[in-house]
């Protein structure tokens, strides 16, 4: 089932749901099984998948020579997508992403994911190798999330790449797409941020998720931007529960969003991790009940591979 068809399902009530992300080359997938296994009383109608470009690393080849090698640290998306749906009935978002692919691998890509049942995609651009500074799409590939979105509408429409292709058949994905109720950090400002969602939503997009925030007010007004903007699709807000104090500056300076001054202020009070956990749980729980109060249609949780923190937030409201 879509992510809309479930959302459309619940008549109102929000439903809750999470992203996990690959576990490492070599790691085996039994600790995601773990992760998850304890959040499914919680009844996630999807889980999304995110997907990891490769990076560069370097091998000390001895004499001082250094190797430059491609790898990808964290691969699986899509296997572990139809894993998901095997185990759990859940129906997997594999996020797919612009950066290191052409078109003609993404719509491989595609092809995999239709033929294992999977209807459902987060389109993304992704964000540039970490040595380069600005994102640089591949030769033949797509530059923006729009391409991509405008790439799987095609797909939807029984549009491929070859165009001598006969009679092909349409593909049937649902497509979510990337909101940033703190404006993504490349976008100039938040009026031209917002023309570029709308783009996305005009040429296909059936809802959005958002980038984590700590403070609900700035969902609500990005929301009111995006219903000013003629933005009507559902915007399901992202949340992430604090578990270090090394988040206080890894997250802003990752994910450039605030952290507000009352959560850093108690954040700050901690003797430990132990504590700041708690404290990230707490505000991972007003910040959750105020947003079901205020009716919206999912809860969806970073877990990044620690499910006690969500567990204990979705016990309080689920
Ligand atoms: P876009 O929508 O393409 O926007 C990128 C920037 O370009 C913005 O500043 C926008 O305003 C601007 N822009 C958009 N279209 C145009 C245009 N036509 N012309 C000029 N400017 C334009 N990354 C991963 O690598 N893997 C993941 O699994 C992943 N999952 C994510 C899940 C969520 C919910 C979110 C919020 C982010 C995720 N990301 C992931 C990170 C994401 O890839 C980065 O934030 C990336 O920098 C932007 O992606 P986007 O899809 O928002 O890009």
């Amino acid at each position: 089932m879509k992510v809309t068809e479930h959302i459309k399902a619940a008549e109102g009530k929000t439903l809750f749901s999470l992203e996990i992300i690959p576990p490492k080359k070599g790691d085996s997938i039994d600790s995601l099984f773990n992760h998850i296994d304890p959040l499914m009383e919680f009844n996630p109608p999807f889980i999304d998948v995110t997907y990891h470009r490769e990076e560069y690393v370097y091998k000390n080849r001895g004499n001082g020579l250094l190797e430059k090698k491609t790898i990808r640290k964290r691969p699986g998306t899509v296997g572990i997508c139809a894993a998901i749906k095997n185990r759990y009935n859940v129906d997997p978002v594999p996020h797919i992403i612009c950066g290191g692919f052409t078109k003609e691998e993404t719509e491989n890509a595609l092809i995999d994911l239709n033929f294992l049942g999977i209807d459902n995609v987060l389109v993304l651009r992704g964000d540039s190798i970490a040595e380069e500074k600005t994102f640089k799409p591949e030769p033949d590939g797509n530059a923006y999330a729009i391409d991509l979105v405008n790439q799987v509408v095609g797909m939807n429409e029984g549009q491929y790449l070859d165009e001598d292709l006969q009679n092909a058949m349409p593909t049937s994905f649902c497509i979510g797409v990337a909101g940033y109720p703190e404006k993504h950090f490349e976008a100039p400002n938040m009026t031209s941020d917002l023309k570029f969602l709308k783009e996305k939503v005009d040429n296909g997009a059936e809802y959005i998720v958002t980038q984590m925030f700590f403070e609900n007010q700035k969902y609500f007004e990005f929301v009111d931007k995006c219903r000013e903007a003629g933005i009507n699709v559902p915007i399901i807000p992202g949340l992430k529960p604090i578990t270090t104090k090394g988040h206080m500056t890894v997250l802003p300076s990752i994910f450039h969003i605030d952290i507000p001054d009352e959560l850093y202020n108690e954040i700050e009070k901690c003797k430990d991790n132990k504590q700041v956990k708690e404290v990230g749980i707490e505000w991972g729980i007003k910040q959750s009940k105020e947003l079901m109060a205020a009716g919206v249609p999912v809860l969806h949780y970073y877990s990044m591979g620690k499910s006690d923190s969500v567990e204990r937030i979705a016990k309080s409201l689920f």
